[in-house]
Parts: C-alpha cells; structure tokens; sequence
C-alpha cells in the first residue's frame, strides 16, 4: 500500500497532537485507533470530572472552553471531535493494530482492516486497555467490573470498592450517594497521597461517620455469586454482596511494545526506553508519545505535560524525513 511518513498508533490527546504537528509539518500521517477518537476518554466514567482546568487539555490551539473551570467527560468528547474536524485529521478508528514489522527501510504495520507501511511509527496507546487483575477465583464473574460507568445499576446493591486510589474514592462515594450499600477493601493502610485533595476529607468523613465500610490492610480472596470472601487483620470475613468494583488500576500493553523491539526497562516502573529531548526509542524511527512514557508509573505523564512529545518528536522527524 501507500507509505507513510509516520504512522500513529492511539487517537488519544496525545495520539491527536502528533497527527496535528505532522500535517503541519507537511509530513503524511494517518493515525490509527481500535477504538473510537479518544476512545479512553470514552470510557471513563460518565460523570467523571477532569483534575485539569480545560485550558490545559487544549491540543492544536483549538480553544476548549467549558461551563466550570474542570471539565467533564461529555464536553472533552465534544472538544476533541472538534479538534479532529477542525484540523481535518487523517484517522482510521476501529482498527486494531496487531502486528508490526521492522522492514529495514521502514515498517510495515498490520490492522484487523489492512496493511500499512510507514517510515517512521509514533505509539501513543495509552494505559487503559490492561486493567491489573486480581487474580483469584469468581474475578471472571459478570459482577465483577474493571471499568465503571454510572452509579444507577448498583442502587440498593451490596458493592465491595476494591483499591485506594482516584478511581476507587471516586466510584465509592458515586455509588454510596446514589443509594448502594459500599465497602471498601483496601489493600494499604490507608487511601494514597494522590487521592484529589478536596476528594479526601469527604471519603474520609464517610468512612468516619460508618456511612462507607472500609476494610484497611486487606484483601478480597474468593468472589461467589452472592458472597465474597475477604482477609482482614482481624482474620477472615465472607460478606453478602452483589457487584464488586476493581478499581485497582491499568497498566501499558508492554508486550505490544516489546513486540516493535522497545526495551522495557529493569527499574520497578518499568520505563519503556527513549530519549527525553526526541522520544525516540532504543530502536530507529519508532517513538513514543503521551502516558505510555511513563511504564507502570501511569501518573507520571498527561495531557497536559506530554503535549510537549508531540512537537519534539516531529521537529526530530522532520530532520529526517526527505520531504
Ligand atoms: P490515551 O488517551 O489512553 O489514548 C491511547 C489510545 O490508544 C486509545 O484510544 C486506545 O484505544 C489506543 N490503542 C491502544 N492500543 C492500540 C492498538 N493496538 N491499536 C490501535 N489503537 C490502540 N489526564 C489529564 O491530563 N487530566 C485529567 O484530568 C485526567 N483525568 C483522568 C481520569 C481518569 C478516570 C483516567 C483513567 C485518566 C485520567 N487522565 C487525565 C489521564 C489521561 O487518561 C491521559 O492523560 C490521557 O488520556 C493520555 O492520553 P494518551 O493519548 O497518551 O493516551
């Protein structure tokens, strides 16, 4: 087929913002998504509301103006298919990337819909398509949920909230104020220090005043259609429950990474290989923009501050790519 100055994988923010500094570059990109525009973002959960004030989601001088000073999902959605008309952006969505070949004058890049070749590859995919399993028996239950949407299904429901960070508050005291019995079982001695700052008194109040169970230091051991069994410091519990939320994180597809030949490296985050002024890879022409840098360290970069790979990473292209 027709190759490609770059090809980008993931049409997320960061995904959109190299495809915007290609084309103004003149460079000839396409970006490719399995999902749909900012198919992440989708999937967050419905009510969610950004920590960033909408300024700093902006991508491609598009400005973002929202009704409060932080975002919610339903106008971020709006804001980047805007973003996407408005520049034109070459995209290809529902189209799963599965294989990449290293050609020796470029790649050759297979999709569940056709090939491509490209002399430069970018992978912007993310960190949200591997939620981090729990690994014990009934996880694959149809009750049992790695990614939450709305409270409304869990009205009058016994919920077990499973993890200390963002999410898992979050969707505790979602679901609480919309009527479900929750229990939160917490594998730490406490919430984290990244919980949002003016998140934390009010969980902490409910679990406080006995409005939210918390279980600290403990775990969920067994999950049974109606039961779910826990350890706690104070030795086991079965509990009656009805849908248990695992909000215990996400982390990069590493495999699809190592599969472009990206070294991973040893430290305990993981931290894929590049170089921080060019986000090239250890391998030639193959880069890595937005939250994906970061390895397990999923907190480490986001929109706002990886904006930035966009532009360094074409300025660096754009040095090698005979136009
Ligand atoms: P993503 O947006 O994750 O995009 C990756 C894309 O790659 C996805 O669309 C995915 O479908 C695609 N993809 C993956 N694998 C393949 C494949 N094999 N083939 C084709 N496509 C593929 N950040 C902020 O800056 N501010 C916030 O307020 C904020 N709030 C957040 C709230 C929640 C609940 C969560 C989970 C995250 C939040 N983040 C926030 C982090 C945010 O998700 C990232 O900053 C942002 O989405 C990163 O953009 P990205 O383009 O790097 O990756």
């Amino acid at each position: 087929g027709k190759m490609y100055d770059v090809v980008i994988i993931g049409a997320g923010p960061i995904g959109l913002a190299c495809g915007i500094e290609a084309s103004k570059s003149g460079l000839n990109y396409t970006i490719i998504d399995k999902g749909c525009l900012v198919n992440s973002i989708y999937r967050y959960p419905l009510n969610m509301t950004f920590f960033s004030t909408s300024d700093r989601l902006e991508i491609g001088g598009v400005p973002f103006i929202s009704h409060g000073n932080k975002p919610n999902r339903f106008e971020a959605l709006e804001y980047y298919r805007r973003v996407a008309s408005s520049w034109n952006l070459n995209l290809k969505l529902y189209e799963e990337v599965e294989g990449i070949a290293n050609s020796g004058d470029g790649f050759d890049i297979k999709t569940i819909k056709g090939e491509y070749a490209a002399k430069a590859i970018i992978l912007a995919t993310g960190f949200y398509d591997y939620p981090y399993l729990m690994n014990i028996p009934g996880e694959e239950l149809p009750k049992v949920r790695h990614y939450y949407d709305e409270p409304h299904p869990y009205f009058r429901q016994d919920v077990i909230v499973v993890g200390a960070a963002n999410s898992a508050v979050d969707v505790a005291l979602e679901t609480y104020r919309k009527g479900a019995n929750v229990t939160m079982v917490v594998r730490e001695e406490g919430l984290l220090d990244s919980v949002k700052y003016w998140v934390k008194p009010d969980i902490e109040n409910r679990i406080k005043e006995g409005s939210i169970q918390a279980y600290f230091k403990s775990e969920v051991q067994e999950i049974r259609e109606f039961e779910v069994d826990i350890v706690t410091p104070n030795g086991p519990l079965t509990l009656r429950n009805d849908f248990v939320l695992a909000m215990t994180g996400y982390k990069p597809n590493f495999k699809f990474l190592e599969m472009v030949g990206v070294e991973i490296g040893e430290d305990a985050m993981r931290t894929p290989r590049y170089d921080p002024d060019t986000n090239q890879t250890n391998v030639e022409n193959v880069y890595l923009a937005g939250v994906v840098c970061g390895g397990l360290q999923t907190n480490k970069w986001f929109i706002e501050n990886s904006r930035i790979h966009a532009e360094n990473i074409i300025a660096d292209l754009r040095k090698k790519v005979a136009l």
